[in-house]
């Protein structure tokens, strides 16, 4: 009888485990943005505050409803992709010196213990867990998507035509000479193409790094990961063809060839990317540097624009959507956050949301409709100033405050109030913006502190903690 009774208990104990760990919820997060967006920063941030019992996170529900218990990291699930080196991150920061980027896929596993308050959980659970898989990718990657529905044809001739317009055409005039004298019909030889890959390769570095510019393909020439020179992204484009000249060129041409690799890298590499890991993820955050794009000028920004309008488009997933066809996509809740808002005085902060607002304004409507929630933020993971009012002739200066990177000095800046929408060229200032970087800067307590961290984790993860 006694052994029943046992039996029973036990029976009872493990159907409660399995109910318990049915109602645990689990979300995948990615983030992405392209390098230098402050993704490593952000991620550091998000678990240090996640992990830390006295974090101040008022926004966020579990906080403010006192139904926190603790963050902790775990054991990743995914073996296969490396680790994000989350303590030594944190060493960085807390050192006050920010840690080395991002440049391929990592990942993180983060639970959260807190009080259930509400439904079934609630009823049949005293403590329930969250369990947040992160995913960390360069957001160069992201933009290889439009590739997915653009044939070799159309994408050499639309990418050969942006290297041709200005702020491009200033740096690639000797590349374009080159390819325009070179026969393309001839049979292929690998090291030269190669060096050609090598010479588009540094051209869209320099797009990158001097011009802020964005589309940027193939992004694993800029962006490998575990393909650093692999044959599989040595292509680029050429002075525009048509499709006769395409379909005459001889099989072991250097067109053929680049056709080919074109093909062989949306299948093997941007497609694969997309359905081992992309179609799994259930939210996405997308981190922008506006003021990085503000400070670089109006070309800068107009493909800022541009960009984000054209990633929007692949997150509407509706019937007709290429994406869709190819893997089914759960991502439901997207968050563009303009970061770095630090380095603007507060009462700039909703300027720099309502800039990037407008620049994604028109997509996001038709997304709202398709039921994917898209929403824009002005935050900053990491502060790096403080704020701090100066008087001059009589006059009351909101300025921020902290140790410049360029001057390594501590500095007082008045930065300039950015534009709420794209500015047409004649009213862009004459002499620009300039938002120079500082160093990340601890409170009196020896503490990070964040700006609007609290409202980006509440949009992303609140209504799963409910
Ligand atoms: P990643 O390449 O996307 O991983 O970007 P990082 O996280 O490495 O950030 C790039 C740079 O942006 C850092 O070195 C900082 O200078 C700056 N940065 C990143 N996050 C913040 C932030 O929250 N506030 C400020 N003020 N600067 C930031």
């Amino acid at each position: 009888v006694i052994n029943q009774s046992e039996k029973l208990q036990k029976l009872r104990a493990k159907a409660q485990k399995l109910v318990k760990r049915g109602l645990d919820q689990h979300v995948k997060l990615a983030v992405t943005g392209l390098s230098k967006s402050g993704k490593t920063a952000f991620i550091t941030s998000f678990i240090h505050h996640l992990t830390q019992p006295k974090s101040k996170l008022p926004f966020f529900s579990l906080q403010q409803q006192e139904r926190f218990i603790a963050g902790k990291l775990v054991g990743q699930d995914d073996l296969s992709v490396a680790s994000f080196d989350y303590g030594n991150a944190l060493n960085q920061l807390q050192l006050g010196k920010w840690p080395a980027s991002t440049n391929r896929l990592n990942t993180l596993r983060l639970n959260i213990k807190y009080k259930p308050n509400s439904g079934l959980r609630a009823h049949l659970t005293d403590v329930s867990t969250l369990t947040i898989d992160i995913f960390d990718y360069p957001g160069e990657w992201l933009l290889d998507l439009t590739m997915l529905d653009e044939s070799f044809l159309a994408w050499n001739n639309r990418q050969f035509a942006l290297l041709k317009e200005q702020p491009r055409a200033a740096h690639s005039e000797t590349f374009i000479n080159k390819l325009s004298q070179f026969d393309w019909a001839q049979e292929v030889d690998f090291d030269q193409l190669k060096q050609f890959a090598h010479e588009y390769r540094d051209l869209l570095l320099i797009f990158k790094n001097q011009c802020q510019l964005t589309q940027l393909q193939p992004g694993r020439l800029i962006m490998p990961g575990e393909l650093e020179d692999a044959p599989i992204t040595h292509f680029f484009p050429i002075p525009e063809i048509d499709e006769q000249t395409l379909l005459s060129a001889p099989e072991n041409s250097y067109l053929a060839t680049l056709k080919t690799r074109y093909e062989q890298y949306k299948k093997d590499v941007v497609k694969t990317f997309y359905s081992n890991f992309f179609g799994g993820f259930d939210r996405q955050i997308i981190l922008v540097d506006l003021l990085g794009a503000l400070d670089k000028g109006r070309d800068a920004l107009v493909e800022q624009s541009d960009v984000l309008k054209s990633l929007l488009k692949h997150f509407d997933y509706g019937k007709n959507n290429f994406l869709s066809r190819l893997f089914s996509p759960k991502i439901d809740k997207i968050l563009f956050a303009a970061n770095k808002v630090d380095h603007l005085s507060v009462e700039h902060h909703k300027d720099l949301a309502l800039l990037l607002n407008n620049l994604v304004l028109d997509a996001q409507n038709e997304l709202n409709y398709q039921g994917v929630m898209v929403e824009t933020m002005a935050m900053s993971s990491v502060k790096a100033t403080k704020q701090v009012q100066v008087k001059e002739s009589g006059e009351i200066l909101n300025c921020i405050y902290g140790k410049s990177i360029e001057s390594e000095q501590l500095l007082t800046y008045l930065p300039a109030q950015p534009p709420m929408r794209l500015l047409p060229p004649e009213q862009w200032p004459k002499n620009g913006f300039n938002f120079p970087s500082f160093y990340p800067m601890l409170n009196a307590q020896h503490q990070l502190e964040h700006v609007r961290l609290d409202h980006v984790i509440e949009y992303l993860i609140g209504d799963k903690v409910l």
